[in-house]
C-alpha cells in the first residue's frame, strides 16, 4: 500500500509498505477520508514525542473508512462495516480514568496513520474509540469526528447555555467547530480572527458574529462594547497564544468562564488580574483532547446534521499531496485539507 511516512522533523516520505493484517482484536481500516490538522503542522516541524512516541510513522490521525479485516474477538465493528476511529484510546484503569477523566489518561495509547490506503488500529483502540457508521454518512464528513470531540469538550468545560455570548478567538478549523457548537447550543458567537482569505472563507459560513482583531484597537473593549459592556459569558481561546489568553480572561465578564483551549509554546506564561478572578468569580479551565464518550457524541451530531463542518475543508488532494497541503496549512492558505488515497 501506498502511504505518508514521518521520519522525523520535516522528514516526510511517500513509501511503500505491506497492507497491514489485524492480530486478535484489532481492526484493519481502508481509509477513504483523511483530513489535515494543525497539530500535523506542529508535529512536522518539531516533532511530537507525546503523539509520536516512535518514528518512523505513517502520518496524520483524522480518518475514517471501512473495516476490511477483523481480528480474534473484534465484536464492535465488522467486515464491511464503515466506521471512524480516535486517534487515541485510554487504559480504563489509572487514577484518571477511573475519575471518568479518560482525556487526562496517564497512559494513553495515540494511533497515527490516516495518509496511507490502510490502518491497523489496536486491540485498546477499537474496544473504546471506534465506531460504526451510518450507510449514507460520507467517509469525509465522519472524519471530523475528533476535532468535534475536542471542541465539544472545549464548550462542555465551560457549560455553554442557550442565550449566552460565547467569544471564540481564534479561526482556524477548532476556533470554527467551538463556534459551531457553541452555535447548536443556541448561544450568541462572536469569532474573532484576523483579516485574510482564510478569514473571508469563516466569515462566509456564517458561524457568528465574526471581529477582526487586526483591525480593532483595542480587542478587549471592542469585545465589551459588543455585549452591552458586560463581556462574553464564556471566552475560548483557540490560537494558543500567551497575549490571546490573556485577552479572554481580561474580556470575560463578571461570573465568567474563560477555556484555554488552545496550547501555547512550552515555557510561556501569563499574569492574572487576581482582583477579578477572585472577586468576579472567574472560572478558569483548561480544556484537552476528547474521551470516548465526546467521540460518539460527535459522530452522532454528523450523523444528524446537527452541524455540518463541510465547508471547512477548502482543498481535496490525493496522498501525493500531503506535503503540499500541510505547506498550505502552515501558510494560513488551507483551513482542512482533505486528502483521499
Ligand atoms: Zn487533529
Ligand atoms: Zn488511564
Amino acid at each position: 500500500m501506498r502511504a505518508v511516512v514521518f521520519h522525523g522533523p520535516g522528514d516526510l516520505r511517500e513509501e511503500e509498505l505491506p497492507v497491514p493484517e489485524p492480530g486478535p482484536g484489532e481492526v484493519v481500516l481502508r481509509i477513504e477520508a483523511a483530513l489535515t490538522c494543525g497539530t500535523d503542522v506542529k508535529t512536522l516541524r518539531r516533532g511530537h514525542p507525546v503523539m509520536i512516541p516512535r518514528v518512523p510513522t505513517v502520518f496524520g490521525h483524522e480518518f475514517a473508512g471501512t473495516v476490511t479485516a477483523a481480528g480474534a474477538g473484534v465484536s464492535a465493528v465488522r467486515e464491511g462495516d464503515r466506521a471512524v476511529a480516535a486517534n487515541s484510546a485510554p487504559c480504563g484503569r489509572c487514577r484518571l480514568c477511573a475519575a471518568d477523566r479518560p482525556n487526562l489518561c496517564e497512559d494513553l495509547l495515540f494511533v497515527n496513520g490516516a495518509y496511507g490506503e490502510f490502518i491497523a488500529l489496536p486491540a485498546r483502540l477499537v474496544a473504546v474509540n471506534v465506531v460504526r457508521l451510518a450507510r449514507a454518512t460520507p467517509a469525509r464528513r465522519a472524519a471530523f469526528a475528533e476535532p468535534l470531540a475536542c471542541a465539544l469538550g472545549g464548550v462542555e468545560r465551560a457549560r455553554v447555555e442557550a442565550g449566552q455570548t460565547v467569544a471564540v478567538f481564534g479561526h482556524g478549523p477548532l476556533g470554527c467547530l467551538l463556534a459551531m457548537v457553541a452555535g447548536a447550543r443556541k448561544a450568541r458567537v462572536l469569532l474573532v480572527g484576523k483579516a485574510g482569505w482564510r478569514f473571508e472563507r469563516v466569515r462566509a459560513l456564517g458561524l457568528g458574529e465574526c471581529m477582526d482583531a487586526a483591525a480593532s484597537a483595542d480587542v478587549v473593549a471592542e469585545l465589551r462594547a459588543r455585549t452591552g459592556g458586560r463581556g462574553p459569558d464564556v471566552t475560548i481561546d483557540a490560537t494558543g497564544r500567551p497575549e490571546v489568553w490573556r485577552h479572554a480572561m481580561e474580556s470575560v465578564g463578571r461570573g465568567g468562564s474563560v477555556v484555554f483551549f488552545g496550547g501555547c509554546a512550552p515555557g510561556t506564561t501569563v499574569s492574572l488580574d487576581t482582583r477579578r478572578a477572585h472577586y468576579e468569580e472567574l472560572a478558569l479551565v483548561g480544556a484537552f483532547h476528547h474521551t470516548p464518550h465526546l467521540i460518539r457524541r460527535a459522530v452522532e451530531m454528523l450523523e444528524a446534521e446537527v452541524l455540518d463542518p463541510d465547508g471547512l475543508v477548502t482543498h481535496r488532494r490525493g496522498l501525493e499531496g500531503v506535503r503540499e497541503a500541510l505547506e498550505l496549512m502552515a501558510r494560513g492558505e488551507a483551513l482542512k485539507v482533505l486528502v483521499e488515497p
